[in-house]
């Protein structure tokens, strides 16, 4: 099945897992049933990509991407203490990399040109940038959502790419067990997808994720919500019973 037609599951552990929790829980998803219809992956913390990527070669019956959570802004190799590049998170086996999850903006100040910069290096080596949007809750309260989203959309403005991933993740939604209604997530996906229609021309492939606060009880009523091509799952990602759940409902 083409991805840009499945539900992506993703499981972001953010700052979270040790070579043996990640080993056992990666290890528990081979027995998950065959899931054709759902993209299933995990975005481990950067030391843990490689071990996840070979740990997911031998689960069967489902592919499982293995994603990181963020990526230097600097493309070529050289002199950047601390950085890893797009083409090493390629050469470990990583598919899919989050760009701009919104506590890249909380503690490390990342603003719309970083995130261009390191969408395009992604693109550059073959990966697939998932983009993180969201508004503040203030932003939601004084009824400026949809420019908040539509600014942080732009950075795809002429990108050289039909792909378009995006997780949608209201900032006061992520890990406040406060969700979105469904007609507040509707609204916005269906903002997404115009928009990126209109930025990027109308063969455009786009997954458009949910994120925040998903869960085992709530995503099947989630998933039913127009334009939700799947999740970004943080703290329910971390416990296989959530997170299998999870992946069952968006089957
Ligand atoms: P949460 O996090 O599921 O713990 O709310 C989601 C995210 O930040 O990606």
């Amino acid at each position: 099945q083409n991805i840009w037609q499945q539900k992506w599951v993703i499981g972001n552990w953010k700052m979270n897992g040790q070579l043996q929790d990640n080993n056992a829980l990666v290890h528990k998803l081979r027995s998950l049933p065959e899931h054709n219809n759902v993209c299933i992956g995990i975005s481990p913390p950067t030391v843990y990509l490689l071990q996840v990527h070979q740990a997911v070669q031998i689960v069967l019956k489902n592919k499982i991407f293995t994603c990181a959570q963020d990526v230097s802004r600097f493309a070529e190799k050289g002199a950047y203490t601390g950085e890893v590049s797009a083409e090493m998170m390629k050469d470990v086996g990583v598919d899919i990399v989050l760009i701009g999850h919104s506590e890249r903006s909380l503690y490390f100040n990342e603003k719309n040109d970083v995130q261009r910069q390191k969408i395009e290096n992604v693109l550059k080596v073959g990966l697939i940038p998932l983009l993180c949007v969201g508004e503040s809750l203030k932003e939601r309260e004084d009824g400026r959502e949809k420019e908040a989203v539509a600014y942080q959309l732009s950075v795809f403005k002429g990108l050289k790419t039909q792909n378009f991933a995006v997780a949608y993740e209201p900032v006061w939604a992520i890990g406040t067990g406060k969700v979105a209604t469904k007609e507040q997530i509707a609204d916005m996906h269906q903002f997404i997808y115009d928009e990126i229609l209109s930025l990027c021309g109308n063969d455009a492939n786009i997954r458009v994720l949910y994120g925040g606060s998903v869960n085992d009880k709530n995503a099947a009523e989630i998933f039913s919500v127009p334009h939700v091509d799947g999740a970004l799952v943080g703290g329910a990602s971390l416990k296989y019973d959530s997170f299998t759940a999870i992946i069952n409902a968006a089957q």
